[in-house]
Parts: C-alpha cells; sequence; structure tokens
C-alpha cells in the first residue's frame, strides 16, 4: 500500500483494521473525530452495551485481546420473556451448546481495548478531537473541519455510516448507495443496581419485553445497572417526546421495568432519540486509494446484535485480502468487495427479519412450534441443521449461506409441520453437510459464568 496509510474513524471497525495493519508492519494513522474515550468522560454516567458474538469474537483472539475481552463481558445464555399478562418471565435459551450463549460488553470498554492494541503495534499512530470534514481523491487531500489538511495514499474508511470517504467515492462516481429509513426509532434507558449494587433482573439473558408494535430490550452491565432500550414506532416517540405522558406508558406496557426505575420521565426526556436505518452500498472501493467498511459500507438495524460483529468480521477479510495481494492493492479492495457485499446484504434483511421475531415472535404459538421442531431436529442431525439465528451469532459461515440454508430449512420445518406424515428426517439429512468452524472459533473463549 502507498504510504502514508489513514484510517478515517478509531471505533470497532477502525481501531481493529488498525491493529491488523500494524501488526502488519504498516505504520498507519488514525483519525477519530471525538476525544480518547480511554481518557474522557464520553457519555459520563451512561453505560451502552453490545451483544458480541462468534463473528466478532474471532478476531478477538487473532489479536490476542480475549482475556481483556473476558473481564469486560457478561454471558447471555437465551432471551428472558416478558409477555404482556405472566408476571414470571420465561427464559428460551439459544441453544444446548456451551459456546452458544452472546456476550454483554460495554461498546467504550471494548473500543478501548482495540484502541491499545493497535497502539501496541507500535506502528500506529492515533489522533483524537480531529474530525474529517471532507476527502480529495483528486489530489489524495484530506481536509479536516479544523481548516488543517493532510496528504494519503490510502485511505481506508470505517468512518460511520455519515462516512466522508463514502461521500468522496460518490463524488467521484465509484460508489452508490441507498439508505431505507426505519419507520421506528429507539432510545436508550438506565435500570439502575439495587440497593446493594446488585443486578434486578437475570443478568444472564438478554430481557425482551415483546409488545407486537414495539418492544423493550435489557442487557446487563458488570456495575449491576442495564442498558435497556425501547424501540418503537416513529409516532409513538413523537408523542411521547412531545409532553405525552411517559410514566404511563411504562406502567401500561412494562409495569416491571417501570416499578425498578424510578427515574424514567426524567431519563426520556434527558436521553435523546435515536434514527435506524439499513444503509445498502455498491462500489466500496476507488483505485487502490480509497475503500470502506463496517458502518461506512453496510450499516443495519440492531435487531440481529451484529453491526459490529459485521463491522469486525469485514475488518479482518480487509486485512485477508490486502496481506494476501500486497501488490495488488485495487484487486484486494475489489476481492473484499466481491466476498463481503452478498454477506452485508444477507444480514442487513435478517436483521430486519429479526425485529419481527422479537417483537412479536417470540411469544407466537407457531413461531414456538417452529423453533421448537428445528432444536428438535438439531439434536438429531447437529451436522446438517441448525436455526437461522444460531447460524448467525454463533458460526462463522457467510451470512448469505446462512439466509440461504435458513430458507431451506424453513421451508422444510413449515411442510413437516402441515403435514405430519413428511419424512422430515430424510429432508433435513440431504442437505449438505455445516460446514466446520473457524479454528479461532473457541467456545470457551470467553468465560460462561
Ligand atoms: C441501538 C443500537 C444497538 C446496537 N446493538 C448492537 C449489538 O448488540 N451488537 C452489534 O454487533 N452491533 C450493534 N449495533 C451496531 C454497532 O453499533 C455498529 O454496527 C458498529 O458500531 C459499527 O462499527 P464501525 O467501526 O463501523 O462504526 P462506528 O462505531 O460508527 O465508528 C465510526 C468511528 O468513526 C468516527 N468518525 C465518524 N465520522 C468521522 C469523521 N468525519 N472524522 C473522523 N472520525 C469520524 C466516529 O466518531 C466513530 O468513532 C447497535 C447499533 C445501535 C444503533
Amino acid at each position: 500500500m502507498r504510504g502514508p496509510i489513514v484510517i478515517a474513524g478509531g471505533g470497532p471497525a477502525g481501531a481493529l483494521l488498525a491493529t491488523y495493519l500494524g501488526r502488519a508492519g504498516h505504520s498507519v494513522t488514525v483519525y477519530e473525530s471525538r476525544p480518547d474515550l480511554r481518557v474522557s468522560e464520553v457519555d459520563a454516567g451512561r453505560s451502552i452495551n453490545l451483544a458480541l458474538a462468534t463473528r466478532g469474537i474471532v478476531p478477538l483472539i487473532d489479536i490476542g485481546v480475549i482475556d481483556r475481552v473476558d473481564e469486560i463481558t457478561i454471558p447471555m445464555r437465551g432471551r428472558m420473556v416478558h409477555a404482556v399478562d405472566d408476571p414470571n418471565p420465561v427464559l428460551q435459551p439459544y441453544g444446548s451448546k456451551t459456546h452458544e450463549v452472546i456476550h454483554s460488553v460495554g461498546r467504550t470498554g471494548l473500543n478501548a481495548i482495540l484502541l491499545d492494541a493497535a497502539e501496541a503495534t507500535g506502528n500506529v499512530e492515533l489522533v483524537f478531537g480531529r474530525s474529517i470534514d471532507r476527502v480529495d481523491l483528486e489530489t489524495s487531500t484530506i481536509h479536516f473541519a479544523d481548516g488543517g489538511s493532510t496528504e494519503f495514499g490510502v485511505i481506508l474508511g470505517a468512518d460511520g455510516v455519515g462516512s466522508p470517504v463514502r461521500a468522496a467515492m460518490t463524488d467521484a462516481g465509484s460508489c452508490v448507495w441507498t439508505t431505507d429509513r426505519l419507520d421506528h426509532d429507539y432510545k436508550e434507558l438506565t435500570l439502575p443496581a439495587g440497593p446493594t449494587g446488585e443486578h434486578q433482573l437475570d443478568r444472564n439473558a438478554l430481557h425482551i419485553w415483546p409488545r407486537g408494535e414495539f418492544m423493550l430490550i435489557a442487557l446487563a452491565n458488570p456495575g449491576g445497572d442495564f442498558t435497556v432500550t425501547l424501540f418503537a414506532p416513529s409516532t409513538t416517540f413523537a408523542h411521547l417526546d412531545g409532553g405525552g405522558d411517559v410514566d404511563a406508558f411504562f406502567a401500561e406496557h412494562f409495569p416491571d421495568f417501570a416499578a425498578l426505575t424510578p427515574d424514567l420521565d426524567d431519563q426520556f426526556r434527558r436521553n435523546p432519540t435515536g434514527r435506524l436505518g439499513t444503509l445498502r452500498t455498491t462500489g466500496w472501493s476507488h483505485e487502490d486509494r480509497a475503500v470502506i467498511l463496517g458502518d461506512a459500507a453496510h450499516a443495519i438495524v440492531p435487531f440481529h446484535g451484529q453491526g459490529m460483529n459485521a463491522a469486525m468480521e469485514s475488518a479482518r477479510a480487509l486485512a485477508r485480502h490486502l496481506a494476501d495481494t500486497p501488490d495488488d492493492v485495487a484487486g484486494a479492495f475489489r476481492r473484499f468487495e466481491t466476498e463481503r457485499r452478498p454477506d452485508a446484504d444477507a444480514i442487513a434483511d435478517m436483521a430486519l427479519d429479526n425485529y419481527i421475531e422479537m417483537r412479536a415472535g417470540v411469544v407466537d404459538p407457531d413461531y414456538l412450534a417452529k423453533r421448537a421442531l428445528a432444536l428438535e431436529l438439531e439434536q438429531r442431525h447437529p451436522n446438517h441443521i441448525s436455526p437461522r439465528y444460531n447460524m448467525v451469532m454463533f458460526s462463522t459461515m457467510p451470512y448469505a449461506e446462512a439466509q440461504a440454508r435458513a430458507r431451506r430449512q424453513a421451508e422444510l420445518i413449515s411442510a413437516a409441520i402441515a403435514d405430519p406424515s413428511t419424512d422430515v428426517d430424510a429432508l433435513v439429512r440431504a442437505l449438505p453437510p455445516l460446514p466446520t468452524l473457524d479454528p479461532l472459533a473457541d467456545p470457551n473463549a470467553l468465560s460462561v459464568r
């Protein structure tokens, strides 16, 4: 790669890619618009967490930071479903194998570990508080919001959904993209720790309150609190943000959560309402000088908990292509897109599907019957069938393959339920065998405690 090598953005994708490139001996400069989150109080008092799964875990093993990550994660064995008229929540386990758990991890803590890893390579310079305003691909110049500028040889855009690198590639005619804004928004809230610092709900589950058109989810933080997110139609937020009765809304739909969170109205007014959407991009690179990855190339809705996992999987794939053909950077960029774009499209679709599953499906008898049969068939034919959720969360099978397999599996499960005389075992045995796990997808990489 022609230097100077610049990475735009020091989020999960940018920090991880910097680590890979630094370890491969490249000198890299990362420009990040925010202050260094390892020393500044970004979002003080709020703990925002994410679900980390196999596709994100594999790169963390790869770069040797999994033990540090292990100290800040909380395993979640399944969905704890808080149904509307049942005071006793019910756990739906994600699977029966040891590694079939997802892990709640603080966004800031994980990002800090990745920034440390990038710095530890000795080849990465991290520049914080430097926002890229515009990238000029003709003159290979970055213009910063502070008025300064610098030249680059190659720029790797891990600068999130509003990517200035993507904007430059669009202007140059290399990239076209669409965004589909969802007509549902979200807001993050905090369910505080109990009087002695204890978690007030089971910490080892992802809590869901499915309510048909909307839902609440909660993931535990190590400090005893939970990050809780309300996903609901934009019209509901317009009503509540516009002065609607927040306490009455939560008391009616989520009484158990409301009883544990005394300052709901305050939090609701203080915290921003976030928008959601899907970004689909074609043309992820410009010659051998620019490429985009992560949310800059494939931002998705968060209902499969895969955006960051996918961004990290993409960073690993890009580093691999660059290492495979160091003298053909433009080709490496193209092969990266050829490999990853079908997967990005597939996870975008599956994430949208999962919203319906989470807010309504998990209490739907038809869904539950199909899931029960899928898990039963998996017990009998573990090498041929795996529920879609598990292929996405607990494997490194390409997303597009997981989607295609899931469609075929759904067809035969529907057929077996519609007609009990179907020889479903024979149909399952006829499915191609499941691929083996990535050798780094170690089931015991993170503690299940
Ligand atoms: C409500 C919600 C819940 C989510 N839950 C999950 C989950 O459970 N699991 C999961 O895997 N994913 C989840 N995601 C998705 C995840 O947050 C993103 O997919 C992930 O952060 C993408 O990483 P990235 O590095 O590509 O982009 P980002 O995290 O957006 O990082 C981009 C970086 O670039 C910097 N930057 C931006 N513009 C500039 C500029 N002009 N100049 C310099 N720097 C710039 C930003 O400050 C940022 O640090 C969730 C998302 C949302 C909204």
